[in-house]
């Protein structure tokens, strides 16, 4: 048997008919950018993460560059991340010329909020809570120190589609939550998509002026925008999605209960959920000292996995000039180290993960 770190066609597979008949539809009615679907996806998601205004942009990455942008966050400004955190959110920061300050993360590998308060200096303006792997950042610390300093929050939800922080969804605390649908993501597109979620209509306002060349009416140009647009195809593929995304989460979960149940290997740490946070999964992430080597043994009896991250933002090469070295993030980099994510798609089948269990127990 072989078992793929993803399997996306698995998860097509499951309400193939459906996505059919949609991209069809959409095909024959001849409207492909800006239409009748991104308006209608933009309201359901809104409805569906309990928002006022939702907006449909090209990709993730422009979410978060345009919502810290458009908050203000400029040239100098500081923004408080954490420091495992995916790179495209600290190119979100320096896109707009911001500086991102990191803060290490705590066992849950988001954000620890304890730490926060002492990176705060009078050029910070925002913190950017990411929600890493499907749980949620502490968002009641998160708040309460924004509200003390007067920052801006915007919430990096790329990965936590329907997850709740204390019953409320990821997304809805901050100024601004930002959306990735990237296929692999939790709510993933067949092909490149993001949103901003906002109840601050002047925001969504700006947003949809943004995206589209900074025109609300075609060719009366208020701003220097960019092209920034969902697709029509995306929009209606995410609409039939998105009717069954708790069931794709809850589905998630029980996978995430059996790796939980059944991995016994004293080499190997299994990963820990905040008890006020609810977790999508979008990667189940072991730790072990041995992570490589694990890894190799996995890979010979044909099953995937993936490292979620190898290196660290701050030792990457694209971000040598923020003038970091190895050791100024311990923490972290020990992670980068130690992490692995195990197989974990919509779709996968009892005996692929057995057969994963096992031959995990048996390392
Ligand atoms: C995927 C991802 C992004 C970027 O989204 P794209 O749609 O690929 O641009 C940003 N932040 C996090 C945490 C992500 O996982």
């Amino acid at each position: 048997m072989e078992v793929l770190a993803n399997n996306l066609k698995r998860q097509y597979d499951l309400y193939k008919g459906e996505y059919e008949e949609k991209v069809l539809s959409i095909l024959r009615k001849g409207w492909y950018v800006l239409g009748p679907e991104v308006e209608a996806f933009e309201r359901e998601f809104a409805q569906y993460t309990n928002t006022n205004f939702c907006v449909g942009l090209g990709s993730g990455l422009d979410a978060l560059w345009i919502a810290i942008k458009l908050l203000g966050i400029g040239s100098d400004d500081e923004v408080i991340v954490a420091a495992n955190a995916y790179i495209a959110c600290i190119m979100g920061i320096t896109m707009n010329g911001a500086v991102p300050i990191l803060v290490e993360p705590d066992r849950y590998n988001l954000i620890d909020t304890k730490k926060i308060e002492d990176k705060i200096t009078p050029k910070t303006k925002a913190i950017l809570a990411v929600h890493l792997f499907g749980q949620s950042c502490d968002m009641d610390a998160i708040m309460h120190i924004a509200e003390k300093y007067n920052l801006k929050v915007v919430e990096d939800c790329a990965q936590s589609h329907g997850t709740l922080w204390n019953g409320k969804m990821t997304g809805t605390y901050g100024d601004v939550g930002c959306f990735s649908f990237y296929p692999t993501k939790g709510l993933g597109a067949f092909g490149e998509g993001g949103a901003i979620i906002t109840n601050n209509e002047e925001l969504a306002h700006q947003v949809k002026v943004f995206r589209n060349y900074g025109s609300e009416k075609k060719y009366h140009n208020e701003v220097v925008g960019t092209n920034s647009r969902l697709d029509e195809l995306q929009a209606g593929l995410l609409r039939v999605k998105l009717k069954h995304l708790d069931e794709m989460n809850l589905e998630r979960k029980k996978l995430a209960r059996c790796y939980l149940e059944r991995i016994k290997n004293s080499k190997i740490e299994l990963p820990v959920t905040n008890e006020l946070s609810s977790n999508t999964w979008h990667q189940f992430v072991i730790k072990t000292s041995s992570r490589n080597e694990l890894a190799e043994y996995l890979s010979m009896h044909k099953i995937g996995s993936m490292i979620h991250y190898p290196i660290p933002p701050h030792l990457s090469k694209a971000y040598q000039q923020l003038g970091y070295h190895l050791g100024d993030f311990p923490i972290t980099e020990k992670a980068a180290a130690q992490v692995l994510s195990l197989p974990m798609y919509n779709g996968m089948r009892e005996d692929e993960q057995s057969f994963v269990i096992d031959t995990i127990n048996s390392y």
